[in-house]
């Protein structure tokens, strides 16, 4: 058996940095592996430690046949990667984006658990999704393919086993299709996903929680709350995340001078008003074509501000856009955007980056509240959801905000890793649950 753990960690431990020169999915698989690998050291982990939390617990692959819209029929590739259960269900989200590869959701499987533990929520690692584009497919095409990837992956989710939520290209619409097709299976489990629509058990605040949560992380990491008043953000990515970041970022008086999303980069150095930028997009006009700003060819991230938030996608970050990043501060919204170059450019520019573990944790707190509210049969008010996630990312920050900031990232990594290295029983099992009130439950895993 140890030899087998260690044959499957030779391969992922043991890759060699392709730096910023391969397609930022796998890039992403050796990125990871790499800091992974300096925190262990850190840490003084042995070699068998190091592979068991590594490894993943469970990597799926699943075909899915889809009947399009004119009759025909198409066989997509879906995946689940259950990286830990070891202080909790795998938890992460549901990905449909033409780059998901088995690379790409095996490392943002294990980011899911170093960021779980981190802010300290009982939940394991995993994440999913399908390669496709959601612009080609209709409404219910999406959601045939959704009920195709839940159907054949059902047998190994559930709430205490692994529970879904939203990513990029699915929405709480999505999460709403996995409720269903759970149920109509006979699995009377609302906490089998989180991200649900409110009507379904799903909270108010999720949705916004990874954005406000982004937007939160920025304003302490400037120095102290309200520090962001004033202050020039630039976002990247108008998605789930970089919109609403935007929103709680104008509404703590935050200028924001550049936006961007797959259309393109607009810029207006006195500031944004973004809901007139949402009013835009939201009745289907391209961002890019907004027309009061500049358009920019460059990232979005490289003009004149205070703060970068990348909240895209992977490596969007990369060592040519770091040397023209001129904020004082990046805050990672995304998952995984500062490749290893940029991070070093960035460092040796001054600018501090507050890594991605620790930036957009809201969005999985605010889950483990609705999946603790789900089970409990209670109703938290936004104001309490939003209040238990905005304390649970300011203790986490403490953990690290005192370090020099080269270290930020390596500190919450070693943190996250003895924590869960410490949950593991000799199998990798674990099976007690701390509620946000303290009351400890226990579960079967
Ligand atoms: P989304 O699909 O809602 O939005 C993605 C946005 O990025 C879209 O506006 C798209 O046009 C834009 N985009 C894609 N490629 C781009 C590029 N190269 N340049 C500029 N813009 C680009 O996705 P999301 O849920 O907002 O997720 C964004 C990132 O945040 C992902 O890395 C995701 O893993 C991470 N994240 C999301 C959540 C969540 O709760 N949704 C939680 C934690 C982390």
């Amino acid at each position: 058996m140890t030899g087998v753990i260690d044959e499957r960690c030779r391969s992922s431990l043991h890759h060699h940095d392709s730096g910023d020169r391969v397609h930022a999915s796998a890039g992403l698989l050796d990125w990871e592996a790499s800091r992974f690998r300096r925190a262990a050291e850190e840490l003084g982990l042995d070699h068998t430690t190091m592979c068991a939390l590594h490894c993943a617990a469970r990597s799926i692959e699943v075909e899915i046949p889809l009947r399009r819209d004119d009759g025909s029929l198409e066989v997509y590739t879906g995946y689940r990667v259950q990286h830990s259960m070891a202080r909790g269900p795998a938890k992460g989200g549901v990905r449909y984006h033409p780059e998901v590869s088995v690379a790409s959701v095996t490392a943002l499987a294990r980011l899911m658990t170093w960021k779980c533990a981190l802010v300290d929520i009982p939940f394991g690692g995993a994440k999913g999704g399908v390669p496709c584009d959601v612009e080609l497919l209709s409404r219910e095409e999406l959601r045939r393919l959704t009920s195709g990837y839940v159907r054949s992956l059902l047998p190994v989710l559930g709430e205490d086993v692994d529970v879904l939520a939203p990513d990029m290209g699915t929405t709480p619409e999505t999460m709403g299709w996995v409720l269903g097709v759970a149920t109509a299976a006979g699995r009377r489990e609302p906490s089998i996903v989180t991200g649900k629509p409110v009507l379904l058990g799903g909270t108010w605040f999720r949705p916004k929680a990874t954005g406000v949560g982004v937007a939160h992380v920025a304003d302490i990491a400037l120095g102290r709350r309200g520090a962001i008043a004033g202050a020039r953000v630039a976002i990247e990515g108008f998605g789930a995340v970089g919109r609403s970041a935007a929103i709680e970022l104008a509404s703590r008086e935050a200028v924001i001078v550049g936006l961007s999303d797959l259309s393109g980069s607009i810029h207006a150095p006195g500031g944004l008003d973004v809901s007139d930028v949402i009013t835009w997009t939201e009745t289907g006009r391209p961002l890019a074509a907004y027309p009061r700003a500049e358009h920019l060819e460059a990232s979005v991230l490289t003009v004149p501000c205070d703060v970068a938030i990348p909240a895209a996608k992977e490596g969007t970050i990369d060592g040519t856009v770091a040397r023209e990043i001129r904020a004082r501060l990046v805050v990672e919204g995304a998952n995984g955007p500062t490749t290893p170059e940029a991070e070093h450019v960035l460092h040796e520019a001054g600018i501090r980056v507050v890594p991605d573990l620790l930036a957009n944790a809201g969005g999985v707190i605010a889950s483990y509240s609705e999946w603790w509210q789900n089970r409990r049969g209670e109703s938290w008010t936004e104001a309490d959801d939003r209040a238990f996630v905005l304390r649970r990312l300011e203790r986490s920050w403490d953990l690290v905000a005192w370090l020099d900031p080269i270290a930020w990232r390596s500190r919450a990594l070693a943190i996250a890793m003895e924590r869960v290295a410490s949950a593991m029983g000799p199998g990798g099992e674990h099976t007690s649950l701390r509620s946000p009130d303290g009351i400890v439950a226990t579960i079967p895993v």
